[in-house]
């Protein structure tokens, strides 16, 4: 199988939020709650439709965006 990465960039304003990203086995919308003050952090994600694993790196910059790069987890 192709190896994909996908990236979402969203900006956040509460310490909780919803992070999107793709998933990279069928390029379906998935959602993880994130906690601001916990970034940035690497976490593995099922996919829900797929159910492939699902390796997401979420970081946060200066200004608040926060970037979540997922690739397949070995
Ligand atoms: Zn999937």
């Amino acid at each position: 199988m192709d190896r994909h990465k996908t990236t979402a960039l969203i900006v956040v304003t509460d310490p909780i939020t919803e992070q999107r990203f793709t998933c990279p086995y069928c390029w379906e919308q998935n959602e993880t709650m994130v906690e601001r003050q916990e970034l940035p952090m690497e976490l593995i994600e099922d996919c829900r439709v797929c159910c492939h694993p699902i390796q997401l790196r979420i970081s946060i910059d200066a200004s608040g965006r926060v970037q979540a790069d997922a690739e397949p987890a070995a």
